[in-house]
């Protein structure tokens, strides 16, 4: 027997095992890894943004939970070949925690300067990128029972309920009895701090994952193995674990730390406002049908509503006074 183990405690331990010890893109994929297109289209939004910003120089360009560092080599050969003024100006920063996944970042992109968290990234002009780097950050689920919450733990193997302090339970979520609410105390944390250096320092954060627009009640703790759904208790380590971002949460946590908010969009918005199907076309020609095919098929995944388009969302979180940035504009072409 060992003690019971708060969600999020479970959840940090499990994931810290499972990135130190797979190559988590067997058991999941992620717009990165599906086409080159992603990380392209990233890159030349920043160099847009750059020059938004007043072009400054030294300028960080930073993500969190990088994987294999596919999105950042694929945005650097678009900026290198686009934007050679912002390339010469940048400098790469990547918060990562996992050693083997570090190794894999370091043979595409060997520049960067690696980071635990965002407190040891340099106090600088700064533009991030995320993709699904806070959907892999452990939450807390509340479960509603009479007038009031218990919290979930888990006991070997099995899910227990404790009584909660009701004052941490988001609130406004609708829950019924025995509904859940989900909240990421890390999530927020890394926007607030993000909002605090954008307030000291222009820039942005570009923040793409999995979730709603609008704050609900619900369980939304995935694991996956080999693409597969599993149990989320399965023994720590063996599986993914990941939940929903909940947008309306993160926006209101930067608003509150005195950043500005742009979005969120779908994620198949602001790839068509930025010309994702132009783009693949433009890389199709001269490629072998084969390939030309496979170039569209990924960005059909990247932007249909039926596969990634829908689910996933860009939120921006920007230095106060920015003005609309590329794939945010209120009405995207209606
Ligand atoms: N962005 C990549 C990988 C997504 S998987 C892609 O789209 O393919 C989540 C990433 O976040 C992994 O690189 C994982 O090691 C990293 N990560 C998870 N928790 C982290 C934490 N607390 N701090 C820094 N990185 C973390």
């Amino acid at each position: 027997m060992h003690p019971p183990e708060r969600l999020d405690r479970f959840m940090a331990r499990a994931n810290t095992i499972y990135y130190a010890t797979h190559d988590p893109f067997a058991d999941f994929t992620t717009s990165p890894e599906i086409s080159q297109v992603f990380g392209e289209i990233l890159g030349l939004w920043a160099a847009v943004v750059w020059r938004m910003l007043g072009s400054p120089g030294p300028v960080l360009l930073a993500e969190a939970g990088p994987g294999r560092g596919t999105l950042m080599a694929d945005a650097l050969r678009a900026i290198g070949r686009a934007a050679p003024d912002f390339a010469a100006a940048l400098r790469v920063h990547l918060i990562e925690t996992s050693p083997r996944l570090r190794t894999a970042q370091a043979a595409r992109v060997p520049e960067a300067v690696w980071h635990d968290s965002l407190d040891t990234v340099p106090e600088a002009p700064l533009i991030l990128l995320a993709n699904e780097f806070l959907d892999a950050l452990p939450i807390r689920q509340f479960v509603r029972r009479g007038d009031g919450w218990t919290e979930r733990f888990v006991a070997d193997g099995a899910w227990i309920e404790q009584p909660a302090d009701n004052a941490q339970v988001p609130p406004g979520r609708g829950a019924a009895e025995g509904g859940i609410v989900e909240l990421n105390e890390p999530a927020r944390a890394f926007v607030a701090a993000l909002a605090g250096r954008l307030r000291r320092h222009p820039g942005v954060a570009l923040l793409v994952d999995y979730g709603p627009a609008s704050s609900a009640a619900g369980d939304s703790l995935q694991a996956l193995a080999r693409r597969k759904p599993v149990d989320p208790l399965s023994p720590p380590g063996s599986a993914d674990l990941t939940a929903h971002v909940d947008f309306a949460d993160m926006a209101e946590t930067a608003r509150s730390a005195g950043a500005a908010v742009q979005g969120p969009v779908t994620q198949g918005a602001f790839l068509s406002a930025l010309g994702v199907f132009q783009r693949t076309a433009a890389l199709a020609r001269g490629r072998s049908e084969t390939q030309a095919a496979a170039l569209r098929e990924g960005t059909r995944r990247l932007t249909d509503a039926a596969a990634m388009g829908d689910l996933f969302k860009v939120l921006v979180v920007a230095s106060p006074g920015c003005g609309t940035l590329p794939g945010f504009a209120a009405d995207p072409g209606r």
